[in-house]
């Protein structure tokens, strides 16, 4: 069985990025009815917040993403300690002493030989008495992993192809610090293989993670997951914007965004299948497939999530919305300006249109005579479904008007605007008394 994990640090929000990622391992596990996992990477103490765990449980929740199992690292550090005492056990972590200036030396020094900047494994030449002695002094080693220099490091990723690396090229990798704390790349594996997860999903700047926990794994007994690395996201101009580089998804909802349209939008970013704001996550899921993302940087377009959102508020039934909406304003209402709304908020500007004060109409003179007579005719029509119809055929029967001399008057007498939804729909939700002043008003 397919099972995936989404591992965020609670050390901020969730943005579009995260939640790409999210999504993406939600729907490559429910393609196969597998196993979506929350993975909690809050071994950083200091950074991690309790509001931010919070914060990605509601955005995941708002979005419809929901997880079988949710793991906490910073439950699970006597896991990492056992596996961590079993890897020094068989020399695969071993202790280092050097300060970050000295490391900086050393690399600037290789660098300045035109040399590559890899560990030198200074530390593996240190007797077991002057460790011993560094101990005794107090001075406590951070740890590094020990990369197998024979082992050639290669997987088929699902997106990138086959990649492949040299251990000899590589810094063995610092797993723990001095203070005793993890540092992200042994722990994250110790939990795959704990949590039977089957497919690794993340963004590409985690390639060179993955060339160093490939060894991690099989040193740790386990069956090396599936890789797959996704293109970086940008925005439209290049990077990521700062806005959505860092904006929760608790801003969007504000903005009037729906998560169906992040959803339909995020689903497909990256691929070249078109966005469909019909698409829920089910379909979505049926028809993800990691051959079709490609290599190049997946584009975020905000105009793009606009026109999507829209289309999407344009289906949404009443009851998807009635609590959203203004006291008293009922699904006839909402039917009659939905077509008109990019966001569900702005229904409650059109439900001022309809229960007034309205703005005063800038109107010619002319228009105001054509207003009068439209209040005489319209005191006489039944006040039926459609009376606008009635209306506008015996105003242009008697006044010879037609197109927008013959509408656009009555629309900014009845709304104050200049456009807006259809006035057939409009006309009944405003009412035959408040009409009839209205027109009287001008
Ligand atoms: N906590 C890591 C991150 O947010 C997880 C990376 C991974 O998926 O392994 O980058």
């Amino acid at each position: 069985m397919t099972t995936t994990r989404f591992a965020p640090s609670p050390t901020g929000l969730l943005h579009v990025g995260n939640i790409r990622t999210a999504l993406h391992n939600w729907l490559l596990a429910k393609r196969s009815g597998g196993r979506f996992l929350l993975r909690i990477d809050d071994t950083d103490a200091a950074r991690s917040r309790e509001d931010y765990v919070e914060a990605i449980r509601a955005d995941l929740a708002w979005l419809g993403i929901a997880a079988e199992g949710e793991e906490r690292q910073s439950q699970r550090f006597a896991l990492y300690e056992a596996e961590f005492e079993r890897l020094k056990g068989e020399g695969r972590v071993y202790p280092c002493w050097e300060s970050p200036q000295e490391l900086e030396l050393k690399r600037k020094v290789l660098l300045g030989r035109g040399l590559p900047p890899i560990y030198d494994r200074g530390a593996l030449a240190l007797s077991e008495e002057e460790k011993a002695q560094k101990v005794a002094a107090g001075d406590a080693p951070h740890w590094r992993f020990l990369l197998d220099r024979d082992e050639p490091i290669a997987w088929e990723d699902g997106i990138r192809g086959p990649q492949s690396f040299e251990a000899a090229m590589m810094s063995d990798p610092v797993i723990r610090r001095a203070d005793g704390s993890w540092l992200y790349m042994l722990p994250s594996v110790i939990d795959d293989i704990a949590m039977g997860v089957t497919d690794v999903l993340r963004g590409e700047d985690h390639v060179s993670n993955t060339a160093a926990q490939v060894q991690m794994f099989t040193a740790l007994g386990g069956t090396v997951p599936r890789f797959a690395h996704e293109a970086l996201l940008v925005g439209t101009e290049g990077k990521l914007s700062k806005r959505l580089g860092s904006l929760g998804m608790a801003q969007l909802r504000e903005d009037g965004i729906e998560p169906e349209a992040l959803i339909a939008l995020l689903g497909r970013l990256g691929t070249s299948d078109p966005v469909d704001p019909a698409l829920r996550l089910a379909d979505l899921a049926a028809s993800f497939d990691l051959s079709r993302f490609g290599r190049a940087p997946a584009r975020f377009d905000e105009t793009e999530l606009a026109r999507v959102n829209a289309a999407i508020v344009h289906t949404l039934p009443y009851e998807a919305v009635a609590e959203r909406l203004p006291d008293g304003m009922d699904a006839a209402a909402w039917e009659a300006v939905r077509p008109n709304l990019a966001h569900v908020h702005e229904a409650a500007d059109w439900w001022q249109v309809v229960t007034g004060p309205i703005a005063a109409p800038d109107l010619a003179e002319e228009d105001r005579t054509y207003l009068a007579s439209a209040g005489e005719v319209l005191e006489g029509l039944d006040w039926e479904p459609g009376v606008w119809k009635a209306l506008t055929s015996a105003l242009k029967e008697a006044t010879g008007r037609k197109g927008k001399a013959l509408f656009l008057p009555l629309r900014l007498a009845l709304t104050g605007m200049e456009h807006g939804p259809d006035m057939g729909a409009m006309l009944p939700l405003i009412g035959r008394a408040a009409a009839l002043e209205r027109l009287r008003a001008v």
